[in-house]
């Protein structure tokens, strides 16, 4: 398997997944995506449906990593994904199941059902390709004999996973940095309870901006980022997205009897990354009939969905929400789309992208490319939040099950694209645990707590308070990375 850019540099060079599993953008500021997508065939979707989580990740991600050996491989998907990380701690069920499906009701004419995203260590769905990038990076920094440094920013989702993903690897530390004071009190104590010596919490006195501004300013001090090995995972890592769209094919398997079937995913978005795992999964032949994008009030994505303009928020125009992990003003992962949607042509993209620098965004109507977008199958609609209270309240007392905000969104825009006859199933980004004040809102009480969170805020926290300045942090970063 070899990647290309989507603006089309060293298009005559081979590109590994090793190759590209470190790394960020591609040097001409592209993303990387396979040269063409793996088909999978009719026998292999009959056989894949017995396997288990595990072993069906193995299947999908050596379709995308046939540089690891697959006995190396087999490994790290079945240490990844066993129901000792991956505890099904609401239901009690079979925790190696790794993401029930849970169905709430018929209507209109079709199953409503929840894919269970967020039974991993950070109770967020980030933790199903974080956990897997965590071994995927111990394995090839041993091999490289390499360390790496990774330093991010968080307000909260992004960072936890990673941290529970990176805790205790060999060769790999984190820094993180996150607003001090700002994060909830369960977040916060997520992060800061942990003691592993590799993790290392810096808690910024400043906004999540000063917070990005800072991680910026290191990585364009380049001399720095490599003499330190600075690395990031963030949501356009190439493993990240490929991970994901194994848990469309389990969706597909839990919801279905046969491979005759279709069915619909609604997928509550921001970055653009889970739903771009979707759209891969189509590509490859999963029988899905549609992927809907659900926003929040940031509807970036629905907006281009609905209208074929692509038009980037600046800073006054992004809404801090309710589902805060969709607070986002342009889509990093909308470019993988955008690239297959106009039939793999880098120079075009590239324009399209400099047209997103220069004047905002660009319009795809009028180039005729907009009308294709239904053959991908997308749809979308946007949410807010007063139609997350009243869709967090609905399916309580509808079906005795709790919801939090991301996840309400998605309920919320499913409902506007059922078709009779084809199950629609929204992924669960989130368990309400994570946003107990919206939950007490919508319900008047307090959000379930898986028991294993119990006294969570009372632990002991470790965390290193620093000034909105990039030279502290990286005297920091030096500090701690000396042998
Ligand atoms: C990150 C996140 C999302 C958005 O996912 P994207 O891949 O950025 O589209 C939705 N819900 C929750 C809970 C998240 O943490």
């Amino acid at each position: 398997m070899n990647y290309v850019s989507t603006r089309g540099a060293g298009a005559d060079e081979h590109h590994s997944f090793s190759d590209i599993l470190l790394g960020g953008l591609a040097r001409d500021g592209g993303l990387y995506l396979p040269a063409e997508y793996p088909q999978i065939s009719t026998e292999e979707l009959a056989r894949w449906r017995g396997l288990s989580y595990a072993d069906l990740a193995f299947e999908i991600l050596s379709k995308f990593a046939g540089d690891i050996p697959a006995e190396d491989l087999r490994d790290i998907t079945r240490r990844t994904y066993t129901g000792e990380t991956y505890r099904n701690v609401r239901h009690g069920e079979d925790a190696s199941k790794i993401t029930p499906l849970t169905t709430l009701g018929v209507e209109n004419g079709t199953t409503l059902s929840l894919l269970e995203l967020s039974n991993g260590p950070t109770l967020a769905f980030k933790d199903m390709a974080m956990q897997l990038l965590g071994n995927l990076f111990e394995y090839a920094l041993a091999k490289a004999g390499q360390e790496l440094n990774i330093l991010g920013a968080t307000s909260g989702d992004t960072g936890s996973a990673a941290e529970y993903a990176m805790r205790g690897k060999k060769g790999v530390r984190v820094f993180m940095l996150s607003p001090h004071k700002k994060m909830s009190a369960f977040q916060t104590a997520q992060m800061f309870s942990l003691q592993d010596p590799n993790i290392f919490n810096l808690a910024v006195e400043g906004v999540f901006d000063d917070c990005q501004d800072i991680v910026k300013a290191v990585s364009n001090d380049h001399a720095f980022k490599a003499q330190q090995k600075i690395g990031t995972v963030n949501s356009i890592n190439w493993a990240r997205v490929v991970a994901q769209v194994v848990y469309y094919f389990a969706g597909y398997f839990a919801a279905t009897k046969s491979n005759d079937e279709r069915v619909s995913f609604t997928v509550p978005s921001g970055n653009f990354g889970n739903v771009c795992a979707g759209h891969i999964a189509r590509m490859m032949g999963l029988p899905i009939e549609k992927l809907v994008v659900a926003t929040n009030e940031n509807d970036v994505l629905d907006e281009f969905f609905r209208t074929g303009i692509y038009r980037v928020r600046g800073s006054a125009e992004t809404y801090h929400t309710t589902s805060p992990s969709m607070d986002i003003s342009k889509a990093s992962n909308f470019e993988r789309f955008v690239y297959d949607l106009l039939g793999r042509d880098p120079a075009r993209v590239t324009q399209l992208f400099r047209d997103v620098e220069e004047k905002g965004g660009f319009d795809l109507v009028a180039s005729g490319d907009f009308v294709r977008v239904k053959q991908f199958g997308f749809v979308s609609g946007r949410s807010s939040h007063d139609d997350r209270i009243a869709t967090i309240r609905d399916i309580y007392s509808r079906y005795k099950t709790m919801i939090d905000t991301h996840t309400a969104d998605g309920v919320k825009v499913a409902r506007e694209h059922l078709q009779p006859g084809v199950p629609m199933i929204v992924l669960e980004t989130a368990q309400p645990v994570k946003f107990g004040e919206t939950i007490r809102e919508a319900l008047d009480r307090e959000p379930e707590r898986p028991a294993a969170f119990e006294g969570l805020e009372a632990l002991p926290q470790r965390f290193e308070v620093v000034p909105a300045d990039a030279q502290r942090v990286k005297d920091y970063i030096a500090a701690h990375t000396a042998h």
